[in-house]
């Protein structure tokens, strides 16, 4: 009798037990109005320490408080880490890595929207304009480019930017901000010499006279081709197109930061503009906004460009903040598809610093003698005042006559550039060619005989004569007190910062696949 009583009240804890887990997982699902996901592309947690260490160490530091943006969310946030990796292989590129975030399933290399079997599989932008939420994406390279592509488009290879313009029109985003004009214009550019702003390069990348500014001018899109246009508008449904390829880097942008006649607006102004519009809708809305040339810096291992984008991105970033606050509506999320560069700080036998006495009493009588040389706060200052890309300097370079293409032109060039000073040996070694041992007819980049040489590591460096770029920055390496792994990128966890209302923010927290944190951005849009 005792015992069917015991198995009695057994049964009604497992019912109320399943109730209250069928309560918690399937009748209550806490949901919020606005999704705001951010992406540095290439932007592993050594570049958030870069820009960390530059606000807080930097004897000058530019960044007011010595806060960062990221930071002062970050506090309110939950912090996971997130693996990158697609299916059967070991490292992403920003294709797959975004399709994974976007689809929640497994992926493959440079395949936008498709998962691993090759189906079409719903993306974000799609998913959230089926619940009638408004949708933005916002980059500072083209717009066309893979992550933002794989929020919005299905096909094979990121190659693909002409089909990927075509779909976005598909698709009709409400705001799309970026670079890529090229991938919109017809091949003939017929009728389109007076009409463009002139700080746009006028070139089409098309193979059709398919003219898309007109299309998306007939789909209800107010076209902008500049800050100023962009600030103008009225529109709740925009295309702006601000570069033919990519944005100007953020040293640029920098440079011109008080000048409201500059015509590209940074990353924290399409921003602003984005949740301006998009918050009208009373559905709510989902926008992507990507600090695209993280990534770019990662690649050509330039550290002042690197610090350069990462401040812009926090900028943009603040502008988030700004909004979201006071709000208990909105799932912000800062991520990124993977690291790039395999960057850091690195102490070295370099230059050992001299013996010096500390005040405090465990020293006295004793000199504190490191053994070697752990790197002076001073070089965050150096890397920030660098004046132009190692890109910039480059094209530079390659715009003088070939006569003039000397190691002491790249040398001057360099050296007015940066506190970090070549010397003609290096600029020499900088230009050296070999024969390409990796030659292959046709391939994007590899089709070329002769390579720069680099002399470890060199199948990493896959971006022909931008190696150039990879070998100053190993000139300047030991000043710099940098290392850089690859050209590349690399498989390192890259972090998840999750913002907004507890039960959905916590839900981030801990170590997931990007398949997984793509799936729980994905269950918000049900
Ligand atoms: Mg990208
Ligand atoms: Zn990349």
């Amino acid at each position: 009798m005792k015992e069917k009583k015991y198995l009695l009240w057994g049964v009604v804890f497992v019912l109320l037990g399943s109730g209250f887990y069928f309560g918690k997982c399937f009748l209550f699902k806490p949901k919020v109005k606005n999704i705001i996901l951010m992406i540095g592309d290439g932007m592993g947690p050594q570049q958030i320490a870069l820009a960390m260490q530059y606000a807080k160490q930097a004897p000058h530091s530019t960044v007011s408080d010595r806060t960062l943006n990221l930071e002062k969310l970050s506090k309110d946030s939950y912090v996971g880490l997130m693996t990158t990796y697609t299916y059967e292989n070991l490292v992403t590129d920003s294709a797959a890595s975004a399709t994974q975030l976007s689809t929640g399933k497994m992926s493959r290399s440079e395949i936008i929207g498709i998962d691993f079997e090759g189906n079409p599989q719903e993306v974000l932008v799609e998913k959230a304009k089926k619940i009638k939420m408004a949708t933005g994406l916002v980059t500072n390279t083209r717009v066309t480019h893979a992550t933002p592509a794989a929020f919005a488009a299905h096909v094979q290879h990121r190659g693909m930017e002409n089909d990927i313009a075509t779909q976005l029109l598909e698709l009709q985003p409400d705001i799309m901000l970026g670079g890529g004009l090229r991938h919109f214009l017809p091949q003939s550019l017929e009728g389109f010499e007076e009409d463009m702003p002139s700080h746009l390069r006028l070139k089409s990348k098309r193979k059709d006279d398919l003219n898309l500014l007109k299309q998306a001018k007939s789909l209800g899109y107010d076209l902008t081709f500049s800050k100023q246009d962009l600030q103008a508008s009225t529109s709740n449904k925009i295309l702006g197109l601000f570069a033919t390829s990519e944005h100007p880097d953020a040293i640029e942008i920098h440079a011109h930061a008080n000048d409201t006649t500059y015509p590209t607006p940074n990353l924290k102004e399409m921003t602003q503009k984005a949740l301006d519009v998009l918050s009208k809708n009373k559905n709510g809305f989902f926008l992507m906004v990507e600090g695209g040339q993280i990534d770019y810096a990662g690649h050509y291992n330039d550290a002042g460009w690197l610090l350069h984008e990462m401040l812009d991105f926090d900028e943009a970033i603040g502008a988030v903040y700004e909004w979201t606050k006071n709000r208990k509506d909105t799932l912000v999320i800062i991520t990124a598809d993977h690291e790039t560069g395999g960057f850091g700080f690195s102490y070295s036998k370099n230059d050992i610093p001299e013996p010096k006495p500390l005040p405090g009493k465990a020293f006295e009588g004793s000199l504190f003698s490191p053994l070697y040389n752990f790197g002076n706060i001073e070089v965050l200052d150096q890397i920030y005042t660098q004046k132009k890309s190692f890109a910039t300097i480059f094209d530079e370079f390659d715009a003088l006559p070939e006569n003039q293409q000397r190691p002491s032109a790249l040398q001057s060039l360099f050296n007015e550039a940066s506190e970090f000073k070549i010397s003609l040996e290096q600029a020499k070694s900088v230009l050296m060619k070999e024969p390409n041992m990796y030659y292959r007819k046709g391939h994007k980049y590899l089709d070329q005989k002769e390579w720069p040489v680099i002399c470890d590591f060199k199948e990493f460096f896959t971006y022909g004569d931008y190696t150039r770029l990879n070998l100053l920055a190993r000139a300047i390496a030991k000043d710099q007190q940098v290392v850089w792994a690859t050209g590349t990128h690399t498989s390192t966890a890259v972090a998840v910062i999750a913002w907004g209302p507890k039960a959905v923010r916590e839900q981030f927290s801990g170590i997931h696949h990007s398949t997984q944190i793509g799936q729980l951005i994905g269950a918000q849009l049900r």
